[in-house]
């Protein structure tokens, strides 16, 4: 069974065919209204994520299928201390697909260990949030046709925003993708994803500290949310903060085709009078997100029962009652998951569920 865990579970075919389908699914509503009649989807939101929810919801019935749920652990039985697998076990004999998402780390990865139906992570912590990538991805086919070749520019808060890694993680299995990293010294992409993604992936890429000196070149500019508070020093924020800020003069050195991606909710890296250019494609996106759920919701039950579509078998997990994962936001914090990890490349042993590493 397929489940949908991390973007790399999908091989780059699956995310294709995905991908595929949401945009057949666009030009030809109306085939797809009874499509999912009788089945049901479940949202297990165990933090608030109004917009997720929507959107998955919002997809569920768009094809004639039934969602029930919860928006908030503290309205469930959750708060009577029932453990993810419990949880997952009782729900998945009333529904046929879970969304769920989690503020624990690797909580989905380990409540699909027991579940007969096929969990899509709807966002896990700060760790994977897939759902997000494959929307980007769509977004990329709908404004520019296709993906391979094209030069990405990312700009913004590369540190920490996940969304970011993941997206170039998924570019990563195209073909000359180009990609431009745009942000102040405090908010670079941090190390590891530099050697394990950009270098071990051969991601042709550089980094710059403008987005003045790039524009002309990029298709695609991928802006996403800087947080005052991620900088030590408020003096360095503001010196560099006009320099992550999009407004329609710089928007003037761009190409015609290029659009303006943003996951959502912007603080004020976007000003309000770049949303009414064509290339402002970030609220398009949102809309695409709904798409592209309703295809994965198709898909993965449409490869439920098929042997050619399982989990990825690449990693075979180390077993190690000795080792222990330290990560407070992983599962294995809060539950009693198997001491289950992985070799990584550089060597080093790492959390199964989480991905931290284990000293
Ligand atoms: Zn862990």
């Amino acid at each position: 069974m397929k489940h949908l865990i991390d973007p790399t579970d999908l091989t780059r075919e699956e995310t294709d065919q995905i991908v595929d389908l949401a945009l057949e699914i666009i030009d030809h509503r109306e085939d797809w209204q009874e499509k999912m009649a009788h089945r049901k989807l479940s949202t297990l939101f165990y933090e608030p994520s109004t917009r997720t929810r929507l959107s998955f919801t919002a997809a569920m019935m768009e094809l004639g299928g039934n969602v029930l749920g919860f928006a908030d652990a503290a309205n469930s039985s959750v708060s009577k201390g029932e453990t993810v697998q419990d949880t997952v076990r009782v729900v998945s004999s009333f529904v046929d697909i879970i969304a769920m998402r989690h503020y624990i780390e690797g909580a989905q990865l380990y409540a699909s260990e027991v579940s007969p139906v096929p969990i899509i992570n709807a966002g896990d912590g700060s760790h994977s949030h897939p759902t997000q990538t494959l929307t980007d991805l769509l977004t990329i086919r709908r404004e520019l046709g296709h993906i391979d070749g094209i030069t990405i520019g990312f700009c913004g808060d590369l540190r920490f925003g996940r969304t970011v890694h993941s997206l170039i993680k998924a570019l990563a299995r195209y073909k000359d993708v180009k990609v431009i990293l745009i942000a102040p010294e405090a908010l670079k992409l941090p190390d590891y994803i530099r050697r394990d993604v950009c270098d071990k992936m051969q991601i042709d890429y550089r980094e710059v500290e403008t987005m003045e000196e790039v524009m002309p070149e990029l298709d695609i500019l991928y802006m996403t949310r800087v947080q005052k508070e991620r900088f030590l020093d408020e003096d360095e924020f503001d010196r560099v903060k006009d320099s992550f800020r999009l407004d329609c003069e710089k928007l003037s050195k761009a190409k015609t085709h290029m659009a303006v991606l943003h996951p959502l909710p912007r603080v004020n890296e976007i000003l309000p009078e770049v949303d009414n250019d064509p290339r402002a494609a970030y609220f398009r996106q949102v809309e695409n997100g709904k798409f592209v759920r309703m295809a994965l919701i198709v898909k993965l039950l449409e490869w439920k029962n098929d042997p050619a579509h399982g989990m990825p078998q690449d990693d075979i997990p180390i077993y190690n009652p000795h080792a222990k994962c330290t990560n407070p936001k992983c599962i294995c914090a809060s539950e009693a998951a198997a001491h289950k990890f992985r070799r990584s490349t550089g060597g080093e042993l790492r959390c199964w569920y989480c991905d931290a590493k284990v000293k």
